[in-house]
């Protein structure tokens, strides 16, 4: 039986393996679609603290090396369930079954997609789903952000500062989010704002040159360097609802700690409720999740 196996192979999951391993802990971390997770996604990552700029792929492919090193096992398969035992899990994939004396879902969650034709292809070209982490390669640039919630209004706020005009793009007659957030973009003069308004089209060859949008009914195209979309997150937590509570949005119902109320139980990194969702933050819970599950293997 396997000490600790690891669902989801992002920063979080991956990091768990690096502390697991150098507690002297047997590790598979188990991976679906992408060794790295959605920084992979990412063509420059240029805000994780000792790292100048790297490709997210870079910076993937280094923490995997890293990883395994120290003597993790890792397997592509997907997670399909997990049933608790007496005396520790079984993790039923897609094509097997592993046995493990503590579980750690690190499963992330993914940015929910316009779902338009050739947004994967326009990632780092133009599109975007998170200002904070792409926000600053378009200071002195005409953006969009499209949604119209709170982290549609916060990533505009963010975006004002730095670019030199932002559009806001909401589909529906009023934004959601907070009215103090709507109040403070009204007053900037770079800011300004579609309502009852659809993306139908990102046009550009190689990087992102105008969207194409529907009011109405009646069609416009817009010219930008780049859209952030902010139209809400996808956890990927529903094949675990009935191990550890969600949340409404569909997170994991837990602190900081990473600890669950399912004794053996830890989860780690996006796929957790929490403010800031980025590589610092996966990577912390990580280290937590890994270090609170050999804690329990030890029975301290
Ligand atoms: C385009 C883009 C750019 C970004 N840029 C930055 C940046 O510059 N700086 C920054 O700090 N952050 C950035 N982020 C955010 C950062 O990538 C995430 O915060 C981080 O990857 C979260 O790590 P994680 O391990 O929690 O989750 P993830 O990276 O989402 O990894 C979770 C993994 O679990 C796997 N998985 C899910 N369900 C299952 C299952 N049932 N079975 C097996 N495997 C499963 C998934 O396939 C995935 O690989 C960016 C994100 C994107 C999309």
């Amino acid at each position: 039986m396997t000490d600790i196996l690891i669902i989801g192979a992002g920063p979080a999951g991956l990091t768990a393996a690096l502390y697991a391993c150098r507690a002297g802990k047997s590790v598979l971390v188990l991976e679906r679609e992408t060794f790295g997770g959605q920084i992979t996604y990412s063509p420059k990552v240029e805000n994780y603290p000792g790292i100048a700029q790297m490709s997210g792929s870079e910076f993937a492919d280094r923490l995997l090396e890293q990883v395994l090193a120290q003597g993790a096992q890792v397997e592509l398969d997907t997670v399909t369930q997990i049933v608790p035992e007496s005396n520790g899990f079984t993790v039923k994939t897609e094509f097997t079954e592993y046995r493990g004396k503590a579980v750690i879902l690190a499963t992330g969650s993914e940015h929910r997609r316009l779902g338009l034709p050739r947004e994967d292809d326009l990632v780092g070209e133009g599109v975007s789903y998170c200002a904070v982490c792409d926000g600053a390669f378009y200071a002195g640039k005409d953006v969009a952000v499209i949604g119209g919630g709170n982290t549609a209004l916060q990533e505009a706020v963010l975006l004002s500062e730095s670019c030199t005009h932002v559009t806001m793009v909401q589909n529906l007659a009023v934004f959601t989010g907070e009215e103090k957030l709507l109040e403070l973009l009204r007053q900037k003069d770079n800011v300004s704002f579609l309502t009852e308004t659809t993306v139908m089209e990102l046009i550009g060859t190689d990087t992102l040159q105008a969207i194409r949008l529907d009011t109405r009914g009646v069609e416009s195209v817009l010219p930008v360097d780049g859209i952030f979309v902010a139209i809400g997150q996808v956890p990927q937590n529903e094949p675990f609802r009935a191990l550890v509570p969600l949340t409404a949005q569909g997170y994991f119902d837990t602190d900081e700690s990473c600890v669950t109320g399912r004794s053996g139980v830890f989860v780690a990194g996006d796929c957790r409720a929490k403010g800031v969702r980025q590589i610092t933050t996966a990577t912390a819970d990580g280290a937590a999740a890994a270090l609170a599950a050999c804690r329990y293997i030890d029975g301290r």
